[in-house]
């Protein structure tokens, strides 16, 4: 109804208009933004989305370069479970105290800072694992500039090595690996480079350019020259920030204190928070009451690249949402409110996902040039060979990406990632695992799974020239 006012044309027209795309729809019905543009095109109008995206409305301005400042790297550390991540963080947050400050890091806070002896600061989250990582990505938000891969010397390139590596490849930060646990007489660090090498993963000690140190997690044996590298990849990559404006960043962690309130975690990416500011954070604002570290010290301003909690929001905001200090407090509080309101109507979908039924129309479209797929496979033969066919798919127009491979049933990680970077998930003799399926529902995620490599090389073929019968 609203639709068919704006376009001054009655109601029960838009309604046969949906009809005949196949959609039964009231009156009161909401569209979702691809709909709505079918829809109006056949009335002749273009749509233009501007309060559906709110993050619209907190617009980025296009920075002076003379006002940027060199910013601390923001670190995640990834890798197979019980290769050493959460020991790697340990050690590193109780070696690196800021000289003169006292006491360790005491307080869990989702993310800390630490000095290094040359005075140099990184930035780590605390959350290890590319789940987190990817769940962030996932709503929009890319903090990690680098990622640091845990590999135990003493075990191999595992499952959830590839994922990661595969998450911070789709995510397009660098990776600085540590082979771990180099301390153990098993410990075979050479076996895991030529395993990556395999992979296309050349390290620097073989020649390649992929930054790599041994170390132990629990002796702490080269973790410094590990974090010398970081670093260097750091300088590399020339991260920058203004300082003098009114800080944007990501929430890292929120939760409701009995005693305090909402305190929330977050990562000030740009811009410095000073407590008084008014702050807009998902479907939540309030105005910033204190500030503490990760030692638990009460600071008044936080720059680029700094963790810290707050405490003053009116709710917990998820990770992964966007914060913004806002001049106008009214403001702040009825994009809170409109959020909240879209939120609870969750058939608004302002980003739909690929599938593969749209993608013909997608490349008619000419907007479509690249089609990002995950790939998991009962044996390794059939990804491989899957995987050469896939490949050899791509056309002029459009480029397919095998994003991610692997030998295992499809996890909520897989879907995770393929939200994240808007890929379809292809199973062989494979199917979702565990919730994947719910979550892959709820994400809009194409699951498709196969027992005949023709079939689902036919399928993407026939996909992507527009062919495809729909899924029944
Ligand atoms: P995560 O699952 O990746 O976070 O792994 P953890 O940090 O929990 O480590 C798993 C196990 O490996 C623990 O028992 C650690 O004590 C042990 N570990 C971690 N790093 C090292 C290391 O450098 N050397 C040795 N010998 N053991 C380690």
């Amino acid at each position: 109804s609203e639709v068919a006012t704006m376009m001054d044309v009655p109601v029960t027209k838009v309604i046969s208009a949906c009809m005949s795309l196949g959609m039964m729809v009231t009156m009161n019905q909401r569209l979702d933004a691809e709909t709505l543009t079918i829809v109006a095109e056949e009335f002749g109008y273009d749509v233009e989305f501007v309060t559906a995206d709110l993050e619209e409305t907190v617009e980025e301005v296009e920075e002076n370069p003379d006002d940027l400042e060199e910013r601390a790297p923001i670190v995640t550390v990834m890798g197979h479970v019980d290769h050493g991540k959460t020991s790697l963080l340990d050690h590193i947050r109780q070696e690196n105290v800021i000289a003169g400050e006292s006491g360790g890091i005491t307080q869990h806070i989702g993310a800390y800072a630490v000095k290094l002896k040359n005075g140099q600061k990184i930035s780590f989250l605390d959350t290890p694992g590319h789940e987190a990582f990817t769940a962030m990505r996932a709503r929009g938000a890319q903090v990690t500039d680098i990622a640091i891969i845990v590999i135990a010397a003493d075990d191999d390139v595992m499952p959830q090595t590839k994922e990661a590596i595969s998450h911070a490849q789709a995510a397009g930060v660098p990776i600085v690996f540590a082979i771990n646990k180099s301390d153990l007489p098993t410990a075979n660090p050479e076996k895991i480079k030529e395993k990556l090498a395999a992979m296309n993963l050349l390290v620097e000690d073989w020649g390649g350019k992929v930054q790599s140190h041994d170390i132990s997690a629990k002796t702490g044996a080269g973790v410094d020259e590990l974090l010398e590298k970081v670093l260097l990849e750091s300088e590399i990559l020339e991260l920058k920030a203004n300082p003098d404006k009114l800080a944007s960043g990501t929430i890292v962690e929120a939760y409701l204190d009995k005693g305090r309130g909402y305190v929330a975690t977050i990562l000030v990416q740009a811009g410095t928070l000073k407590v008084g500011d008014y702050v807009l954070a998902g479907r939540h604002s309030g105005k910033i009451k204190a500030m503490h570290d990760e030692r638990g010290q009460e600071i008044k301003e936080a720059g680029p690249s700094t963790p810290v909690s707050i405490l003053g929001l009116d709710g917990a905001p998820q990770a992964g949402d966007k914060f913004k200090v806002m001049t106008d407090e009214r403001e702040a509080k009825e994009i809170a409110a409109k959020r909240t309101q879209l939120q609870r109507e969750q058939t608004v979908r302002t980003q739909r996902h690929i599938t593969l039924d749209e993608i013909g129309r997608r490349i008619a479209l000419g907007d479509f040039k690249e089609l990002n797929i995950i790939l998991k496979g009962d044996v390794d033969g059939s990804v491989e060979a899957l995987t050469d066919s896939f490949l050899k798919l791509s056309t002029e127009e459009i480029q397919v990406n095998i994003i991610h491979k692997g030998v295992g049933a499809i996890t909520e990680s897989d879907v995770l990632l393929a939200s994240a970077s808007d890929a379809v998930i292809i199973g062989f003799n494979v199917r979702p695992a565990g919730n994947a399926r719910q979550l892959a529902d709820k994400e809009e995620i194409d699951i498709r799974t196969y027992s005949i490599i023709y079939d689902a090389i036919n399928d993407l073929k026939d996909a992507m020239e527009g062919m495809l019968s729909p899924e029944l």
